[in-house]
């Protein structure tokens, strides 16, 4: 029986990301996603119904469309797939409850989310402010740890911190340290993780991230022979590392020598920090609402994402872990 279920909610999964495609698409081109049915974007032929079935249609139409033959993005059928197992997992962690339906609805808009940052480097602005207002009524129902009032709080602080950092970026360097797209995903994580557990998944995301960026920095080092961004990355690890290392083993005791050290950090930081948001040359000086991010970096996006994903999974698991190794 519960098999049966769980396939029913692995289908439901596919359709449901067949209509991200649809929801992802439309975003990005503007278009209203609810009067036109689906054509092909070459020949224009609209569909048949049988040509519309999540995954199924993409691996009998061999990926391409069956009037013109033009290939068919794999973007349909890695978003359905996705979605399918995201539901099924999602089930078989929190059962047949409301929880589960909130967790898919917050899950496909993480996906569409993370689709359009990647595809285009863009976030459609109303993906995070449904997603803000899900994670309040999913506060208000009592379904969170948090109230409905610290969902409310945590998403109005996670957008504000992000729009000062970005601010406090574009103030050293002319490029937003954030993109605007960033401030919307912490609007909505905040929401959902409330402030204090929300700064724990912005730790995690900051070190996937990094953990992403580091070969395209090698990389790009090797390419460009900018080697101050190498230095100032090097730098920022080894700071944190230091830190990590004094705290834990309770290295350091004299209280003098140890605001001189974090004073000492603070600045090789933020001489770091202005060296990798500067190490591209504005042309001209922006206003701060078109200034751009720093794009030799990844999108920050997706690694929001990844990690909101793994705190909703792990988040007691990850504190432990933290409350073990600092304190
Ligand atoms: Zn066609």
């Amino acid at each position: 029986m519960n098999s049966i279920i769980a396939f029913y909610i692995f289908i439901i999964g596919l359709c449901i990301g067949s209509f991200l495609n649809v929801v992802i698409l439309r975003g990005l081109s503007g278009e209203n996603f609810i009067i036109s049915r689906s054509k092909c974007p070459k020949c224009n032929n609209q569909l048949k119904w049988y040509m519309n079935i999540p995954l199924i249609s993409y691996i009998f139409l061999k990926g391409k469309c069956a009037f013109c033959g033009e290939k068919i993005s794999v973007q349909y059928p890695i978003v359905e797939f996705i979605t399918g197992c995201t539901f099924l997992i999602l089930y078989l962690t929190f059962g047949f409850t409301f929880k589960t339906l909130f967790m898919c609805l917050f899950f496909s808009l993480f996906i569409a989310i993370s689709t359009t940052d990647i595809l285009e480097t863009v976030i459609i602005d109303y993906h995070a402010y449904i997603l803000a207002v899900l994670a309040v009524i999913y506060a208000l129902f009592g379904l969170n740890d948090i109230n409905t009032m610290q969902a409310v709080i945590g998403g109005v602080l996670g957008y504000i911190i992000f729009e000062i950092l970005a601010r406090i970026g574009y103030f050293i360097s002319n490029f937003r340290m954030f993109g605007e797209g960033d401030s919307l995903i912490a609007l909505g994580l905040g929401a959902i993780f409330g402030i204090k557990n929300f700064l724990i998944t912005i730790i995690l995301s900051i070190l996937i991230q990094s953990l992403c960026a580091i070969p395209v920095l090698i990389i790009n080092t090797y390419k460009k022979r900018d080697y101050r961004l190498s230095v100032s990355y090097i730098l920022v690890l080894f700071s944190l590392f230091f830190v990590f290392i004094v705290n834990y083993f309770e290295i350091i005791k004299n209280s003098m020598i140890y605001l001189g050290i974090v004073i000492l950090i603070t600045m090789a930081l933020l001489w770091s920090v202005k060296n990798i948001l500067s190490s591209v040359k504005n042309k001209k000086e922006l206003d701060f609402n078109e200034a751009k991010t720093h794009f030799s970096l990844l999108p920050f996006g997706p690694a929001m994402i990844i990690s909101a994903v793994v705190c909703i999974f792990f988040l007691k698991q990850i504190k432990l872990f933290i409350h073990a190794f600092l304190f």
